[in-house]
């Protein structure tokens, strides 16, 4: 299981719980109106006593499904708090709590920590991919360890790092045609000249 789909399970089944108490609600419904039926028909008690029974004993498991269902749902929030605790950069840790653990929509979390919903997409995407762009990055540079920028200036100096020709913002990759070697002063001076976006 990914981080991912162990972060996600939690939402599941409070997903879960929530329609089961739906459930619960309309079968509370449907009993009310099968004991107006009774005293309606006071002739035919059978099978409405039988049908009450059935919907009561439903309404009985679901309750205990619920029961059990935030008994593991709170277990599983105790064990996700710890997981996001041992984050060290704090805005993820917020990140995660709001999306994982009060199951806020992207927009609302935006809303939330006061930054751009695209902003809020980004340091996720940052989180997610954050250890595959490392080893990309690294491939790459040992592949073009000069500055690219300065090498067309006939200068030759150490690149050390890697910029996205396209950005990933606006639907760039990690693909090699895609990808940059730069010195540290070319990158500050093309992302400067880009407008200071991310990465
Ligand atoms: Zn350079």
């Amino acid at each position: 299981m990914t981080v991912k789909e162990y972060l996600t399970q939690a939402y599941r089944i409070d997903q879960r719980i929530n329609s089961k108490l739906e459930q619960v609600a309309s079968l509370r419904d449907l009993a009310s109106k099968a004991t107006a039926t009774l005293s309606d028909m006071p002739h035919k008690p059978n099978r409405n006593t039988g049908s009450m029974e059935t919907i009561i004993c439903k309404m009985i498991d679901l309750e205990n499904e619920i029961n059990n269902d935030i008994d593991t749902l709170v277990d599983l929030k105790r064990d996700i708090v710890t997981m996001i605790k041992r984050i060290a950069n704090p805005e993820y840790q917020t990140l995660l709590d709001l999306r994982y653990l009060c199951f806020k929509t992207w927009e609302q979390i935006a809303v939330d920590m006061g930054y751009s919903l695209q902003y809020a997409f980004r340091m996720h995407e940052k989180k997610r991919y954050g250890r595959s762009w490392k080893r990309v990055r690294d491939r790459f540079l040992a592949q073009h360890p000069l500055c690219e920028a300065c090498q067309k200036e006939g200068k030759l100096t150490t690149a050390e790092e890697v910029h996205h020709i396209v950005p990933l913002s606006k639907g760039g990759n990690n693909a090699t045609e895609n990808l940059m070697s730069l010195c540290k002063s070319c990158h500050s001076a093309i992302t400067a000249k880009e407008g200071g976006r991310w990465g």
